[in-house]
């Protein structure tokens, strides 16, 4: 037999054992996603949001940042060892939520979709429609006041979107907002809820969104983080996902000045990277990577 022939049988083997092993088609090796507790990883992927948060049962990942921001967010996940998705939240169609989800889509199998329901008409929004179907991935609507199912007890109960008049162009406060609950520890997500919905929500659940942890609604933008809706979240730790020097001005400087006359704990990813909590289902812990 020829070199060459050998060659190409070896890459079909490996091309077969690779496929029947199934997972994120990383090139590193991977290991078991989580022994214990929660962990929550709000990822280091520029202007964006992709969030990972892993029970000792599922990996679940909430956004997947810009489309510029693919390659980053493949490396994210490759250092987090993510074998497989077993859902994948998209808070809003909004490039900078779904714009990763083509590249992770072709490398991980993805269990689930949880969606917020709101259509557009954008390339990349068509796009993630077409993947889906394409690959048969169990496409989920979620509805106020459903609870999610994390694994290992832990829950997401949803609180958002609600249904608001006359805003039907605003993709931001079509963003799922839910509570994440494990044990004792809970951490509200908001995608970019702006303070129409916030205020909504509060108004139906303002007694059940207390939270130790807030991921800062629409990159710190003004159009949200509404006094109304902290005090009824009252969190000690803030986390902010936000681009170095975007051309948003987010975080912006008057809700940095909210947050820290509120006294919260204030995580950013332009500054700390990849911010980690962990917790055990009593207190938690926050991790910077680096203090840029
Ligand atoms: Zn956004």
């Amino acid at each position: 037999m020829k070199r060459n022939a050998v060659y190409r049988i070896l890459v079909a083997i490996l091309a077969i054992a690779l496929f029947a092993v199934g997972g994120c088609s990383f090139l590193e090796p991977t290991t078991a996603p989580q022994k214990d507790g929660l962990t929550i990883k709000v990822l280091d992927v520029g202007q964006g949001d992709a969030i990972l948060v892993r029970s000792k049962e599922k990996t679940i990942l909430i956004d997947t940042s810009d489309i510029d921001e693919r390659e980053q967010l493949v490396r994210q996940l490759q250092k987090e060892n993510v074998k497989k998705i077993d859902a994948l939240m998209i808070t809003h169609p909004h490039a900078d939520h779904i714009g990763g989800f083509a590249e992770v889509a072709k490398r991980c199998d993805i269990g689930q979709i949880y969606d917020s329901g709101k259509t557009t008409t954008t390339a990349v929004y068509k796009d993630y429609l077409k993947t889906i179907k394409k690959k048969n991935i169990p496409f989920h609507v979620v509805k106020q006041g459903e609870t999610l199912d994390f694994g290992d007890g832990v829950r997401f109960e949803v609180l958002g979107p609600p249904k608001l008049k006359g805003d039907d162009d605003n993709l931001n406060n079509a963003s799922i907002v839910g509570r994440l609950v494990y044990g004792d520890f809970a951490m509200m997500f908001t995608g970019d809820t702006e303070s129409a919905a916030e205020k909504a929500i509060v108004k139906k659940y303002g007694k059940q969104m207390k939270s130790d942890v807030l991921k800062a609604s629409h990159h710190g933008s003004k159009t949200s983080s509404s006094n109304v809706f902290l005090k009824a979240v009252t969190p000690k730790t803030v986390l902010i996902s936000v681009g170095a020097g975007n051309d948003y001005g987010h975080p912006h400087q008057n809700i940095m000045k909210r947050y820290q006359k509120q006294g919260y704990d204030i995580y950013r990813t332009d500054r700390d990277g990849t911010i980690t909590v962990h917790s055990d289902g009593r207190s938690y812990t926050v991790k910077k990577e680096t203090a840029k």
